[in-house]
């Protein structure tokens, strides 16, 4: 292969998606993976990710997720595979609590459509589903699932398909910027290219030195339940996926049956860790703080626990998202620590980082997602 216009290192859900913009549009890409992705040991394992849209987190996510959703349909239309399932997606919770006021606050200012649930409404449309009456509910039709693993290998394909050189198995040991370029150093030698795109999700802080000192990265579960009675409740034609404010400022998430159990996983509360040693063993204790929950929420689904995964969030200190540029070295573009809500946006921002790679700037407000919010940390 001639030299590279871009390297990426890391080709999970971020860089696969970065290597397949960057491939379809004629750039020479270099791209490297530790392992084989898609693989357990990072943020994109387990089978399904949910996908919505009136986003309590933030409404300026919102254009970000229009974009995904199309990008998302283009990468199934190239690669032939199915990788989404609309579901409809419900953000129950007190009314006065995060998750309710921020999915509508987003609702509204974009204009999406959704429905507005009582607790004895959500009872009623989904008999699964058994909120206290204190809950509120913003339904919203284009929430649903994506199949990460399908979404990685799609992309890599692709990527591999328009000739991008894809190592996988072969870890980036060490990089340095200088002039106008970057060296990138891995088993297999020291590479040099223009831009390089460091991507490397719960490995951010070990490629970032000082500068990932900011970044956590934390255990998190899923659990996945066989129904106790009334498994039918539970399945994607009549379950939507469900995001949970189960106290003030927490929240578990779900995820209905399709084919393998209704799957569940607390969002945060897990304890800070790395990927050398992280407890990869999920324990009795894990699995019976999550079961407390379904057996609140939706008792008719907590029945046994067909399976149980750790998964690692990398997170920022305001858990939004960071894009951008090395403050040091512009011809360096760092991504990926997405603080447990990222996969969504992946197609997305793989956009943005061939955009950034290439023009040097993207049409999205990236101010966001900047270094430099994080003030003096970095
Ligand atoms: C339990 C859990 C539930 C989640 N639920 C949702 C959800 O429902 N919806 C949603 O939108 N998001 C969700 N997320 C978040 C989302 O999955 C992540 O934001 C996203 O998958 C992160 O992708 P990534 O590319 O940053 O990391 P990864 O996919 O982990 O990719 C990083 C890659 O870099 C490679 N790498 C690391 N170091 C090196 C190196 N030195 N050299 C070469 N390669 C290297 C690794 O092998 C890995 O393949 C969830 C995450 C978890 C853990």
């Amino acid at each position: 292969m001639p030299a590279p216009d871009v390297i990426v290192v890391g080709l999970g859900a971020m860089g696969s998606a970065a290597a397949w913009q960057l491939a379809r549009r004629g750039r020479r890409v270099l791209g490297f993976d530790r392992f084989s992705p898609p693989h357990t040991m990072g943020s994109t394992h387990g089978r399904s990710r949910i996908i919505r849209e009136a986003y309590f987190e933030h409404p300026g996510y919102v254009p970000l997720l229009r974009r995904a959703y199309e990008c998302w349909a283009q990468l199934e239309q190239e690669s032939g595979r199915r990788l989404l399932r609309q579901t409809g997606g419900l953000m129950a919770g007190p009314e006065s609590g995060v998750l309710f006021t921020g999915a509508r606050r987003s609702a509204l200012e974009h204009g999406l459509p959704h429905e507005v649930l009582t607790a004895a409404e959500i009872r009623r449309r989904f008999p699964g589903f058994t909120p206290p009456d204190d809950t509120v509910g913003l339904l919203e039709p284009r929430a649903g699932m994506l199949w990460p693993e399908g979404c990685v290998e799609a992309a890599l394909e692709l990527a591999r398909g328009a000739g991008a050189e894809l190592r996988t198995g072969e870890a980036v040991t060490s990089w340095r910027a200088d002039g106008d370029g970057v060296s990138v150093t891995s088993a297999g030698g020291t590479h040099r290219a223009p831009r390089l795109i460091l991507s490397a999700g719960p490995w951010m802080p070990s490629l970032l030195g000082a500068r990932g000192r900011a970044l956590q990265v934390e255990r998190q579960l899923f659990h996945w339940f066989a129904a106790a009675r009334n498994a039918e409740m539970f399945r994607p034609e009549r379950c939507p996926v469900a995001v949970w404010e189960y106290a003030p400022d927490r929240i578990f998430a779900t995820q209905p049956d399709a084919g393998d159990g209704l799957k569940a996983g607390i969002h945060h509360e897990g304890e800070t860790t790395d990927p050398e040693h992280v407890r990869r063993e999920p324990t009795a204790e894990d699995e019976s703080a999550m079961r407390r929950l379904v057996e609140r929420y939706m008792p008719d689904a907590a029945g046994r626990v067909l399976e149980a995964r750790v998964c690692l969030y990398t997170n920022t200190p305001d858990h939004h998202f960071l894009i951008d540029v090395h403050p040091d070295h512009p011809q360096v573009i760092l991504a990926s620590p997405c603080s447990g809500h990222g996969f969504k946006f992946a197609s997305v921002i793989g956009e943005i980082l061939a955009d950034l790679a290439t023009e040097g700037h993207s049409r999205f407000d990236l101010s966001p997602f900047a270094l430099s919010r994080l003030g003096n940390v970095f």
